[in-house]
């Protein structure tokens, strides 16, 4: 695979990858809470900076990723000024109101802009970053970036697709497509409501179910003709905010199944696990419609996942900046607005959900993770050639 890897001890996953980016870092930048005692001390980005000077050949270029490595641009360009940096942010990047609430605010995003080109998942959240550099280090914001001492570093959104032709061809297997008839005949005929999500804070996995559970108390009609099916993907399962949100989850899963479930069915089927990739195909071909409702997201990649896999169904009901004219844009927080939207994306005319599908097809094919990575790659260069005119 040519990858090198650098293996963190026990205690540098429990402090540094469990304990400072994930319990600290990922909620606040989902804007979930207010930073704690900072623990900047187990933040080891140098082993990693070490491992790319052992590796690094003449004219690499290195690419960061994610909040756990805001120190590394700064790291590597101490060691080597002329090197090519990039660093790119997964998760949403808050305001600089919340932003400003890290201790550590002021060392996280000098580092950063060590790097030459800074790039986000959407305009927000580079604007949300831009902000936070003028309000907390007092930088000057430039069309194309932010300026210290007459060095720019440039920001930019790339929004990340997916590998659509992969998800595309595996459709089309034949094994995916017994699978696809087999879950067909498991849901005998019912309208099937798809959420896939890891058992996340910012997911809205509470929030959706309570707009199902209205949903169908709004509308009798629908209860005998629909499932929701929810693979809730377990993730940190040892953060106790975690477990509590399982707990909380599997209640009121409890509270919707025992209301309206019938001796032979249930509304909601909630699976704690994750799925192969060709049952997970199968399960998207399958679905009426995705519903996911997170709260904060970086890019959420279901939605594209499904929506390669809906050839012949062409459904669709979400929320996805992305996505926005072929998607059902709603309001995760606003119960009563998932419930209704829930409504017309099932009643919704076939010619609507064709035209809505294509908008949506259209765009997951053509902006896939290839192109996303040679653009960001091109236009680091571009900014690293930029540079060296101007000096
Ligand atoms: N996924 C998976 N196994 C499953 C369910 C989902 O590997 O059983 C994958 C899914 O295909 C997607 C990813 O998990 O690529 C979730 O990505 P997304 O951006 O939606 O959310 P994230 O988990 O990164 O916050």
């Amino acid at each position: 695979m040519r990858c090198v890897p650098v293996f963190l001890d026990e205690d540098l996953v429990r402090l540094y990858y469990n304990g400072y980016c994930n319990n600290i870092m990922w909620p606040l930048f989902h804007s979930r809470g207010l930073a704690q005692d900072d623990g900047l001390d187990a933040y080891a980005n140098q082993m990693f900076a070490d491992v790319i000077e052992e590796n690094y050949q003449q004219g690499d270029v290195v690419w960061c990723h994610d909040y756990h490595l805001m120190f590394l641009p700064s790291l590597l360009k101490e060691k080597r000024p002329n090197t090519r940096v990039g660093w790119f942010l997964h998760t949403p990047f808050p305001s600089s109101e919340t932003y400003r609430t890290m201790p550590s605010r002021s060392q996280l995003i000098t580092a950063v802009l060590a790097a030459d080109l800074v790039g986000f998942h959407t305009y927000d959240y580079a604007r949300n970053f831009m902000s936070a550099c003028t309000h907390i280090l007092g930088l000057e914001g430039t069309l194309v970036g932010v300026q210290d001492q007459g060095r720019v570093t440039r920001i930019a959104a790339y929004p990340i697709g997916i590998d659509s032709h992969r998800f595309v061809q595996t459709v089309q297997l034949l094994e995916v497509q017994d699978r696809i008839k087999e879950l067909e005949g498991g849901f005998g005929g019912k309208k099937v409501i798809l959420g896939v999500d890891r058992l996340d804070v910012i997911k809205g996995i509470p929030e959706k179910l309570l707009a199902f559970e209205k949903f169908l108390k709004d509308n009798p009609n629908w209860c005998d003709k629909v499932v929701l099916v929810q693979i809730a993907v377990p993730t940190r399962t040892e953060v106790p905010m975690y477990k509590k949100l399982a707990r909380h989850v599997h209640e009121i899963v409890g509270q919707i199944n025992g209301r309206f479930g019938k001796l032979t069915s249930v509304p909601v089927h909630f699976l704690d696990q994750s799925l192969d990739f060709n049952t997970l195909c199968a399960l998207y071909a399958v679905a009426d419609v995705a519903l996911i409702t997170s709260v904060m997201d970086g890019m959420n990649l279901v939605s594209y996942e499904f929506v390669a896999c809906q050839a012949s169904k062409k459904g669709f009901v979400g929320a996805a900046q992305s996505l926005g004219a072929g998607a059902i844009l709603v309001n995760p927080w606003n119960i009563t607005d998932v419930a209704s939207s829930i409504l017309y994306a099932l009643d919704m005319p076939s010619e609507e959900r064709e035209k809505r599908h294509n908008h949506n097809f259209m765009h997951v094919i053509t902006h896939t993770c290839q192109k996303w990575a040679e653009t960001f790659l091109s236009e680091l260069d571009d900014t690293v050639a930029e540079a060296q005119l101007r000096t």
